[in-house]
């Protein structure tokens, strides 16, 4: 498929489905509704799907309360998916990141396009566009609108959402990722009316009592492997319970071990129903995606990536205590 041919689907009223990965980020909820918010203005109709349920700090972007959760909504996103014209796959790139949606995707009749920015792209979509340099998938739908010719329509709640998801994925313009282009296209976005003071304080200033516990719970129960250069941190069930912990509240925490000039890689480990989620960050060459991918069915980016283990917490630890010395071995 080309891309006159996208523009061609965009520019007659379309059908559209976006949908972007499970435990959706600022960028996964950002870059849909920024898309979301542009294909309106359009005049498409579009639906926004999250594979699962969002943080309360997203809850403030433009389109928000529009979004439909896989598991609450299923038969208004089967039929949005069975009816679209295109189909948007926004922030991953491989269908199983969007866990029970993948198959409704995968049998949509609609075209799909694929923006994103995390490393090894699957092969699904009509039209893909992968750049695994892009601070962010917020920035890439920028510039998709801009290529499309509607740089004008960019106003101040398409704005908003992509500066959310430019400024979580780049914590806050201070990553490697984090461009001069970046920098132009955020402030662009400052030109058309976004608030970035406001946003910044919608994300960061919204820790809950329950939040700040956590924090100081993992950082006291922080461990360090000197000799691996890696720290890592453990939540269990019992102190989801205890720390009463909601969905979002470990969101960044797993950088904290990284604020220490000699750790070049951070894991976390959340015990969940019947798996272990882990997130890991690290510096440099340290590569997380490939960690990720070898030793915890997962992926990511070079220095930002998640995986999961389906052995117990205390199993999973010490799986990734070995792996990391074979893993650091093999690449001497
Ligand atoms: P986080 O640790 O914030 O959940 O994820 C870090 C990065 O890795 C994100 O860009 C996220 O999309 C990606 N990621 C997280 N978990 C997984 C996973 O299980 N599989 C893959 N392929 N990517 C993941
Ligand atoms: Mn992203």
């Amino acid at each position: 498929m080309e891309f006159l041919e996208v523009k061609e689907i965009i520019n007659h009223q379309p059908k559209v489905f976006i949908v972007t990965h499970k435990n959706p980020d600022g960028d996964a909820m950002g870059s849909s509704l920024g898309l979301y918010n542009y294909l309106l203005k359009k005049g498409a109709s579009v639906t926004v799907v999250a594979p699962t349920d969002y943080p309360v700090f997203l809850d403030w972007i433009e389109g928000n309360n529009k979004v439909k959760v896989w598991g609450r909504d299923d038969q208004e996103i089967i039929l949005a998916a069975e009816s679209a014209d295109l189909l948007f796959c926004l922030d991953f790139n491989a269908l199983h990141r969007i866990d029970d949606v993948g198959d409704l995707v995968s049998k949509a009749k609609g075209k799909k396009v694929m923006i994103d920015h995390h490393q090894q792209p699957d092969d699904f979509a009509d039209y893909m566009i992968s750049d695994t340099t892009a601070c962010s998938t917020a920035e890439m739908v920028y510039e998709f609108i801009d290529q499309l010719g509607d740089a004008e329509l960019i106003d101040r709640a398409v704005g908003e959402a992509l500066y959310c998801g430019i400024m979580t994925d780049t914590g806050s313009f201070r990553f490697p990722s984090t461009t001069s282009k970046t920098h132009r296209i955020t402030a662009d976005l400052l030109d058309k009316g976004v608030d970035n003071s406001m946003v910044h304080r919608r994300i960061y200033d919204s820790n809950t009592p329950a939040r700040l516990k956590l924090m100081g719970h993992c950082l006291l129960n922080m461990e360090i492997i000197e000799e691996q250069h890696a720290a890592y941190i453990q939540i269990s069930k019992k102190d989801h319970a205890r720390l009463k912990i909601k969905k979002g509240d470990s969101e960044g925490i797993v950088n904290f071990g990284l604020s220490m000039s000699n750790i070049k890689c951070s894991a976390f480990f959340r015990e969940d129903k019947d798996i272990v989620k882990i997130s890991f960050r690290s510096k440099d060459d340290f590569n997380v995606n490939e960690f990720a991918r070898k030793y915890f069915n997962g992926g990511g980016h070079i220095n930002a990536a998640g995986g999961m283990s389906k052995d117990s917490l205390e199993n999973t630890i010490r799986t990734f205590k070995k792996s990391l010395i074979e893993f650091i071995d093999e690449k001497k």
